[in-house]
């Protein structure tokens, strides 16, 4: 299998104002500083800052993407926004399947399949997100609920060029817990198993599945070298930039102090 580039996106969920695009220009400034991390960087703020979240990393290497999309291209939708919306205000990439998408709304794998084609349709990349609930987890259900969820959510259409998987143990999402390095390595293992089935050994041995859930700058190199894991989802810590490149800077060599 070849090398593949790890991708740390940071999601800002419903949080931050005009105002804290400050932090974007702070992590700007922090990763034209030596030593540069070995990996991609994307921030995904909500949707009314993603426009002049464009003006601020305009030239930079950090990507910028979106929370959710509507699969549909326009129409009578009051509050959607399409993918091709997200795209011309300079989103290269959109999360999809967020577990508090498909908790608070609702979201079915089927909505989510939509949204994923919506965001190929536009251009952009889709990150998929799945997890099991904590009571999935206590139930030994996590690889069922997992397959079910990647059947379901991943359309035939993915490929590795605009498709990342994140795994999001809900359980884990906000809480401080972590599941544990080796069983990180075995759900990211049957992730790829299933996707290889779903879209085949090629596609499936270079798309990147994320691990998402409580990272912070002080686990982040505990569960970002583990088999399989090609970079993190990051919430909580992706708000300030100086957490955000504390775990980007696990991919820093020599690590950066
Ligand atoms: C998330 O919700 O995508 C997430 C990973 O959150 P946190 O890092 O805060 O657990």
């Amino acid at each position: 299998m070849t090398a593949i580039r790890p991708l740390v996106a940071g999601n800002w969920k419903m949080n931050g104002l005009g105002s804290t695009l400050g932090e974007l220009a702070d992590l700007r400034a922090r990763m034209k500083a030596a030593p540069v991390p070995d990996a991609d960087v994307m921030v995904c703020p909500p949707a009314t800052l993603l426009t002049r979240a464009a003006e601020v990393l305009d030239g930079s290497d950090i990507a910028l993407g979106a929370q959710d999309c509507h699969p549909l291209v326009s129409g009578a939708h009051t509050g959607g926004i399409s993918a091709e919306m997200l795209a011309d205000a300079g989103a290269t990439a959109v999360i999809v399947g967020h577990s508090e998408r498909r908790i608070d709304h609702g979201e079915t794998d089927a909505l989510v399949n939509a949204k994923a084609l919506a965001a190929y349709r536009a251009g952009l990349t889709a990150i998929i997100c799945v997890g099991e609930t904590e009571a999935q987890h206590q139930d030994g259900k996590t690889l069922d609920v997992l397959r079910g969820q990647l059947q379901g959510s991943v359309p035939e259409e993915a490929r590795a060029a605009d498709t990342v998987i994140a795994y999001e143990p809900v359980w884990a999402i906000g809480s401080g817990l972590t599941p544990t390095p080796a069983d990180v390595a075995e759900v990211h293992g049957f992730i790829r198993s299933v996707v290889s089935q779903l879209l085949g050994e090629g596609e499936s041995s270079a798309m990147r599945i994320l691990y998402g859930g409580s990272v912070k700058p002080t686990n982040a190199s505990e569960l970002l070298f583990v088999p399989d894991v090609n970079g993190a989802l990051v919430g909580g810590a992706s708000l300030k930039a100086s957490d955000f490149y504390g775990i980007l800077s696990v991919y820093c060599d020599p690590p950066a102090t």
